[in-house]
């Protein structure tokens, strides 16, 4: 469908601003960051609250309720704790969901925002007994900021320099015992003292389909658009193993439903929707496509690295890594290798392709490479 006609779906529902195009990142369902329409302004919040709203991920909300319990027990600050995965997957509700827990206040801040170490100095000093400092994207803080940091989640205390030349002298400032949660999609990224300051480190893995079906369905009730379940079901198994993009989808779903003046979210409506944001029934998008297609065509299989390959689709470099390369590595069409990115076997067959003689096994010898 053309742009043209996607945007006459969305007119009609003054409830949202979203764009239906697919084809650029941003506004797009897969968008990395929260887009406006992501949070409802009359309804009630769809981010849950706390740890029994939180679904699916059970291994790591297990660990963390024993972890909040012992140190409300103690009456001390959790530990220090990383976040890890890809963006939608629920780093920064958990984030909101530990403080809740904790009975604490959150501070939510990112890496690109607090540029220099006065930034943080405010905002840690700013701190209560106890609350929790969120940082998104902690892979991207300055080394000064970093330097700062370090003492204060060590000891609870920083130094900042007054003054300038022979005069200047050095302050020590007092911090209350808080809790650091840092949020990454670059694990390999932080930088090793700062890691290793952090006593959990907790890795978000993509979500199952029937935990997304039963996101879809509460997100439905919390809408009040019903949804039959193999309609959910459907979204779930299209939605990329992510909440962000299992919401965003079943919006989408829910407007073209609207406009067809029908009651409920059902399996022709998601065949329609998807139609129209060209997503297809694995859950791959027009850009997906695009990245496996130069990657096979133009570069026979790889490998190629993920600068050229970003150059070549015309996105960013850190959109293709975070939001697309990760999932087609998840569901087994991409493999990083040392050398680079290579196509793998199922995504010639995707194309309906014939996998060059010995791919399998070349495949296999690049990646012991790395
Ligand atoms: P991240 O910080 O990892 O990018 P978010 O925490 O912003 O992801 O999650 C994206 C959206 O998905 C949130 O608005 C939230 O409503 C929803 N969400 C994420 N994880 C869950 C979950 N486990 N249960 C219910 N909803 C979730």
């Amino acid at each position: 469908m053309k742009k043209k006609d996607l945007r006459k779906v969305n007119e009609i529902d003054e409830e949202e601003d979203f764009d239906l195009d697919a084809d650029t990142e941003e506004g797009s369902i897969l968008a990395r960051t929260p887009l406006p329409g992501d949070e409802e302004i009359l309804l009630p919040s769809l981010r849950p609250r706390k740890f029994n709203e939180f679904i699916g991920q059970s291994a790591i909300v297990e660990k963390l309720r024993v972890f909040i319990s012992a140190a409300r027990e103690r009456q001390e600050p959790l530990d220090h704790t990383l976040l890890l995965g890809p963006p939608g997957l629920g780093k920064t509700t958990l984030a909101n969901v530990i403080a809740a827990e904790m009975g604490v206040q959150i501070r939510i801040t990112s890496g690109p925002v607090l540029n220099r170490a006065g930034d943080v100095a405010a905002l840690l000093t700013g701190l209560r007994q106890g609350d929790v400092l969120f940082i998104d994207e902690i892979h991207r803080l300055s080394k000064n900021v970093e330097e700062v940091l370090y003492p204060a989640m060590e000891d609870y205390h920083f130094d900042v320099l007054i003054g300038k030349g022979p005069t200047a002298r050095s302050l020590r400032m007092k911090v209350q015992p808080f809790t650091l949660i840092g949020a990454t999609t670059r694990e390999g990224d932080v930088s090793a003292p700062l890691r290793t300051r952090f006593g959990v480190v907790s890795r978000i893995d993509y979500y199952t389909v029937d935990e997304l079906k039963i996101l879809i369905e509460s997100v439905s009730q919390k809408l009040q658009y019903p949804v039959t379940p193999d309609a959910a079901g459907e979204i779930a198994r299209r939605a990329r193993g992510t909440p962000r993009v299992a919401i965003r989808m079943f919006k989408r779903m829910r407007d073209v439903a609207q406009v067809g003046r029908q009651e409920a979210v059902d399996m022709a409506t998601v065949e329609n929707g998807m139609r129209m944001l060209q997503v297809d029934s694995m859950g791959l998008d027009y850009i997906d496509r695009k990245i496996l297609e130069i990657l096979l065509k133009r570069f026979d299989g790889g490998p190629v690295s993920l600068d050229t390959l970003a150059v070549s689709v015309g996105e960013e470099a850190d959109t293709i890594y975070d939001v697309y390369e990760s999932f087609l590595i998840q569901i087994g069409f991409i493999a990083r290798t040392s050398r680079g990115r290579i196509a793998t076997r199922a995504a010639y067959e995707y194309f309906g392709m014939k996998p060059p003689e010995q791919q399998s096994n070349q495949n296999q010898l690049r990646l012991f490479d790395n």
